[in-house]
């Protein structure tokens, strides 16, 4: 299959792919709301974008991938009520709502480079493109989509016909059942453009605009840049698969208000990682990054993980698995470093490969051709050339991975855990324990056993617990 097929939330099928325009693949993923650390549920999401985007390179399409960093107007309920997430976070760490956010726009980058996620082409910060916003709110209005209310400028979906054509929402049902909760809206669906800074607090992150003084309501911001990098109708817009009823429904509304488009011709959405507690990053307790690498963890054991399973089925984490990919992983290095240099690709495991990730980026699939490959009788030569050439689309960074040294123990840990000894031997248990106090806090534990006393790096006492570093 030499054709890409990709399954298109829109038109909930399986279509061939083809560029809008020449060679040039225009992408746009919904970005981090970065009012703290993304879990490791939102970075599988940005994993399938990644994986998206190497397939069409690795057909030699050119791609130009464009994602936002959502710093203000994001609000703590999708049906615009409640406080925005970057000012609460603000008020959480006890630094301004724009430290905030460079603070966790950085974090997110620094993640997306140890899964060996590719930069996107183009950054860009709501922020940064408030102008645009209120241009294309102003055309949304004078398009006669608007009416406004005690509290912000809203888009009254009842007049578009096809509102809520992606999640094939039962517009009708939403109002009949929400009549109480919609107050000052119009129906249950309507969404803010614009909000008012509230009339007894002064907002760090505000706006003056042709209505009032605010700031942007989340979902406008969107369209806005999707369309100032790549045009009012570009080729691939995608994100979580909780984007599909609010969002993005959202971003439609406002793109076929605004444009006469529907903005994107593939929507693609990425389902979801599950725990055993829901991952939510506003209830404060989540895994993330950082968690992993407390254990030990390559962060791409974690994208090995992820390969395993289809981008279109929930993945239930646990420890056990997550482990599982990691051994798979260190295995396939293992073998990879120990096969000298790589010669010439064998065209017929390259087109196993390939069909596999046309076919709806079965990755998982994918991952069984290379091993199949790693396994057959080829030539090491031709096994490692084939299997560089697969990573292109995996990402497992094969080519430059090298056997790792043994973990450092600095020089400061090693001579508290001499003295520990020598209070020991002197049965001085206050001074051990205390010791031992010092060396935990230095992020390692104290292992004794029959044959002396070691460190190592410091578990987590539990994988739920907070893993926030205060900013
Ligand atoms: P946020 O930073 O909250 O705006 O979310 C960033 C991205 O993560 C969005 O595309 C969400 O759809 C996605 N997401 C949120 N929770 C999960 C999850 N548990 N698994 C996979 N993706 C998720
Ligand atoms: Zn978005």
């Amino acid at each position: 299959m030499m054709t890409i097929r990709l399954y298109d939330s829109y038109s909930r099928s399986l279509r061939e792919f083809e560029p809008l325009q020449g060679n040039q693949v225009r992408m746009y993923a919904c970005g981090p709301t970065v009012y703290d650390y993304a879990h490791i549920g939102n970075l599988r999401t940005y994993l399938f974008e990644d994986v998206l985007r190497r397939t069409l390179e690795f057909q030699g399409y050119e791609v130009l991938h464009v994602m936002n960093i959502t710093d203000v107007g994001h609000l703590t309920s999708d049906a615009d009520t409640g406080e925005d997430k970057i000012e609460k976070g603000s008020r959480r760490a006890g630094k301004s709502a724009w430290e905030i956010a460079e603070i966790y726009s950085d974090a997110f980058k620094q993640d997306l480079r140890q899964l060996n996620i590719r930069d996107p082409g183009i950054w860009c910060r709501a922020t940064d493109h408030v102008g645009e916003q209120i241009e294309d709110i102003r055309t949304i209005e004078s398009n006669g989509y608007t009416y406004a209310t005690s509290d912000g400028i809203y888009f009254d979906t009842s007049k578009l016909r096809n509102y809520g054509y992606l999640a094939r929402l039962d517009v009708d049902g939403l109002n009949a059942g929400q009549r109480i909760e919609v107050g000052e809206k119009r129906n249950a669906t309507d969404f803010a453009l614009w909000k008012f800074s509230p009339e007894n607090q002064q907002r760090q992150m505000e706006w003056d605009s042709p209505w009032g003084r605010g700031f942007p309501g989340w979902h406008i911001e969107c369209s806005a840049m999707a369309v100032k990098y790549l045009g009012k109708m570009f080729d691939i817009h995608c994100g979580g698969k909780d984007h599909i009823p609010v969002h993005h429904s959202n971003e439609i509304a406002q793109s076929e208000a605004c444009h006469g488009t529907r903005l994107a011709n593939f929507w693609l959405h990425g389902y979801f990682l599950e725990t055993e507690d829901k991952m939510s990053k506003s209830s404060g307790e989540f895994l993330r990054l950082q968690t992993l690498l407390d254990r030990n963890i390559d962060p791409l054991g974690y994208r090995y993980l992820c390969l395993t399973a289809h981008y279109r089925s929930d993945l239930k984490f646990t420890w056990e698995s997550l482990n599982g990919a990691h051994t798979a992983l260190s295995r396939l290095r293992n073998m990879v470093a120990g096969w000298g240099e790589p010669g010439t690709a064998d065209t017929g495991f390259v087109i196993r490969f390939r069909n596999e990730i046309h076919d709806d980026l079965n990755t998982a699939k994918g991952l069984a051709v290379v091993w199949d490959l790693a396994r057959s009788s080829l030539p090491d030569e031709v096994k490692k050339a084939t299997i560089f050439e697969c990573d292109r689309v995996l990402g497992l960074n094969l080519e430059n991975w090298k056997p790792q040294p043994l973990l450092a123990i600095p020089d400061k840990a090693a001579d508290l855990l001499n003295r520990r000894n020598q209070a020991r031997a002197a049965k001085d248990w206050v001074a051990a324990d205390q010791i031992r106090v010092e060396i935990q806090e230095m992020g390692f534990e104290v292992i004794d056993s029959s044959t002396g006393s070691h460190l190592r790096k410091k578990q987590p006492e539990s994988f739920r617990q907070r893993s926030r570093k205060d900013a």
